[in-house]
């Protein structure tokens, strides 16, 4: 694989982009990201309905793409029937990154299985082990990761960028291309298009995370209240999604 190393290739991307690619389509910034940075670009999935339609948009630019994804160990059926559902649609070769045994079997001896459970601090420990640590594993090499964020899917979202510095993985380029979608938009394209999508949407699960730490939502509730549901009003993210360094 070619490497020229993320903080670098940041700098460059910085003083390259313009301004105006925030108004572009998400296709038109796939379509710059991949000719910019393939194959040192990878979509990193966890195969919701944002990513099913970045994937189907990603195929139609590029066949081999590349689609990273983590296998915590602790998913939902479900999830894993879409991944193969997708592998088998579009041809594509999903690269897992799973948790480092030792310290799974360290964590679970000293905590038990459901730790997350008993405390944020267990919580952000079990996701760091089984997320965090595979997922700065799988993006090894990358000069660019594109992500499913939309602003609209909560508060810690609110302000990202379609092309921003991620200052959580040694400044590379971060891409979200449907920053300024909502999701009625994702489900219209994922229906027109005839995408396989994960089940549990059917079944009130807007945010599909492990099958322990998500539920499904009410009516009117937020959309990631169904994650890590017990923490009420703690910060909901995993650790893999801090706040974006903007070009400006
Ligand atoms: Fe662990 Fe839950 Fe985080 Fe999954 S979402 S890594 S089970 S704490």
């Amino acid at each position: 694989m070619r490497r020229r190393g993320g903080a670098s290739a940041g700098k460059i991307v910085l003083e390259e982009w313009p301004e105006e690619i925030e108004t572009r389509s998400p296709n038109d910034i796939l379509k710059w990201a991949i000719d910019r940075f393939h194959p040192n670009i990878a979509l990193a999935s966890s195969f919701g309905a944002e990513d099913v339609v970045i994937i189907d948009m990603l195929s139609k630019i590029n066949s081999e793409s590349r689609v990273i994804t983590l296998d915590t160990g602790r998913l939902p059926q479900e999830t894993y029937d879409v991944m193969d559902e997708i592998r088998r649609r579009y041809g594509l070769s999903i690269e897992v990154s799973f948790p480092d045994t030792q310290s799974v079997e360290k964590m679970v001896k000293d905590h038990g299985l459901n730790l997350f459970y008993e405390s944020i601090e267990f919580r952000k420990l079990c996701c760091g082990v089984r997320k965090v640590d595979p997922l700065n594993k799988a993006m090894s090499g990358l000069e660019a990761w594109i992500t499913g964020l939309r602003r609209d899917q909560s508060n810690t979202r609110a302000e990202i960028r379609k092309v921003e510095l991620d200052h959580q993985h040694d400044n590379i380029v971060k891409i979200n291309p449907l920053a300024d979608w909502d999701s009625d938009m994702v489900w219209s394209y994922v229906k027109k298009n005839k995408i396989p999508y994960n089940k549990l949407h059917d079944q009130n699960y807007p945010s599909i995370g492990c099958a322990p730490c998500t539920r499904a939502v009410k009516p009117g509730e937020d959309p990631r209240a169904g994650r890590w549901w017990w923490e009420l009003d703690a910060f909901k993210e995993c650790g893999l999604h801090q706040s974006p360094m903007k070009k400006n």
